[in-house]
């Protein structure tokens, strides 16, 4: 159970988004735009981020820079969904400062085992390629 915000401009991924997460026990807050969803971040002060990458009047990659400039908010885990499949984006919405993303079209299963991860409550994700190394241990 955690507080979210969700930083969505279409009506229809924010619907789905917010069915999940409330579905999953959160609680969610609900932004339409970038500069909203700053206003909400720092009022409500969620435990988690997800933001749209592009959104009318602040686009995510702004919302990222002013998230994580902010001492107020820089420690919030912020997650992208995005459409973006281009080769190069994940570099862009990482150097952005989101600390991961999550791909449209949202597959439910997929996006709740990964914001379980990013607040530290779920099991992990499934590795469906069992390539993950082995964790590491300090440095
Ligand atoms: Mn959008």
């Amino acid at each position: 159970m955690a507080k979210i915000l969700i930083i969505e401009d279409n009506a229809g991924s924010m619907e789905l988004m917010n069915y999940l997460l409330r579905n999953g026990g959160h609680e969610t807050i609900a932004a339409r735009n970038g500069a909203d969803g700053i206003a909400r971040a720092l009022a409500e002060r969620p435990q988690l981020i997800v933001c749209d990458i592009h959104m009318p009047v602040m686009d995510g990659y702004e919302v990222a820079r002013r998230l994580k400039a902010d001492p107020a908010t820089r420690d919030i885990p912020l997650v992208a969904v995005t459409a973006l499949a281009m080769m190069g984006d994940r570099e862009r919405v990482l150097a952005a400062g989101f600390d991961d993303y999550v791909t449209k079209p949202i597959e439910p299963e997929v996006i709740a085992a990964q914001l379980a991860r990013k607040l530290g409550g779920g099991p992990p994700a499934p590795d469906p390629a069992g390539t993950d190394p082995a964790p590491k241990t300090g440095a």
